[in-house]
């Protein structure tokens, strides 16, 4: 098992995308590149095996590509020009499971700097609407140049606290699915913990509870907004009060909405804490060679729908 492990044990994940390329190209550009392509993975295991040039596509998520770990493309052609985005798996989990039908209107609640606005972009194909926030000004123009260098069109980028953004504004009555990342304590990044100094962890309580607060109140909001259907929440995170508590608390406020389980085949679920957090994914380095995260989609009750189905 690879528990404790560092960074640079995990494969390195690639998503293509098909703002600007297939998946077939990029296969065929890494074969030229001298890499062996093995096709598509069975299982998680087989990740951890990729030695030297070799690589697959991912289990679960079929716009990722693997490599072995060390493999570092930042002076890419292909990530340079946008064709690919270097994402770990975890991270591409979120857009992969809210998956908006063509033409939706979605909003990216905490999107800076934009990997995973660019994911629902492709999902798109640039169709429908993005409207994506943040509130930090610096990370917005980080998220400008990676969007535009993924081709990205179809989004509309605003500096504003989530919080603030009005449900019921005429603007957002079309929007139907919300992705939810918010800032968190990042405890499942791996080696963030290890380089903490005493000072840091015996603040961490105190930060944990203002930032599950925090969390609590942006998904509240992202659930008041009328025309929504889906909303996942993510963090990357490994925090039960960041995590399960959070959406627990917003399906006790909300009776409306409900879990869906989602990717059957991720043995790594949500911690048992209340029934229905089984369908929350989480993740880890030692179970899912990834960074450490948390995804959960909620979805409307169709009406009639019982609270407890
Ligand atoms: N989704 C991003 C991605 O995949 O590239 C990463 C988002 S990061 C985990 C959390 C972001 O939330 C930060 O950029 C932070 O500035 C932003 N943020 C924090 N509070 C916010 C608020 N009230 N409204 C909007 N954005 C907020």
């Amino acid at each position: 098992p690879l528990a404790g492990a560092s960074e640079a044990l995990l494969p390195r994940y690639v998503r293509v995308n098909p703002l600007k390329t297939s998946t077939d190209d990029v296969i065929d550009y890494f074969k030229r590149q001298g890499y062996t392509y093995l096709g598509q993975a069975s299982s998680v295991q087989e990740l951890g095996h990729l030695s030297g040039k070799q690589f697959l596509t991912d289990c679960h998520v079929p716009e990722l590509l693997v490599f072995s770990p060390r493999t570092d493309f930042h002076q890419d052609f292909l990530y340079r020009s946008g064709h690919i985005i270097l994402q770990d798996k975890a991270s591409s989990l979120p857009a992969f499971l809210l998956d908006p039908p063509l033409g939706s209107h979605v909003i990216d609640a905490c999107a800076a700097p934009g990997n995973k606005t660019s994911h629902l972009a492709a999902i798109l194909k640039n169709t429908g609407k993005i409207f994506a926030f943040d509130l930090d000004t610096k990370r917005l123009a980080t998220m400008s140049t990676l969007l535009l260098r993924a081709g990205v069109t179809c989004h509309e980028m605003a500096n504003q606290d989530f919080l603030q953004v009005e449900p019921r504004d005429p603007k957002y009555m079309s929007v139907t699915h919300i992705l939810l990342d918010p800032s968190c304590s990042g405890s499942g990044i791996v080696d963030r913990l290890n380089q903490l100094t005493d000072d840091e962890k015996s603040s961490c309580e105190e930060r944990l509870l203002a930032l599950a607060a925090f969390q609590r109140k942006m998904l509240g909001h992202a659930l008041s907004f009328p025309a929504v259907q889906c909303v996942v929440y993510s963090t990357c995170s490994l925090h039960q009060q960041e995590n399960e508590d959070v959406v627990q608390d917003a399906l006790e406020r909300n009776g409306t909405f409900r879990l869906v389980s989602v990717l059957p085949s991720w043995t790594q679920r949500g911690l048992d804490t209340f029934s229905d957090a089984a369908c929350c994914l989480r993740a880890s380095p030692a179970e899912t060679l990834t960074n450490g995260f948390f995804v959960a989609l909620l979805q409307r009750k169709r009406e009639g729908e019982d609270c407890r189905e």
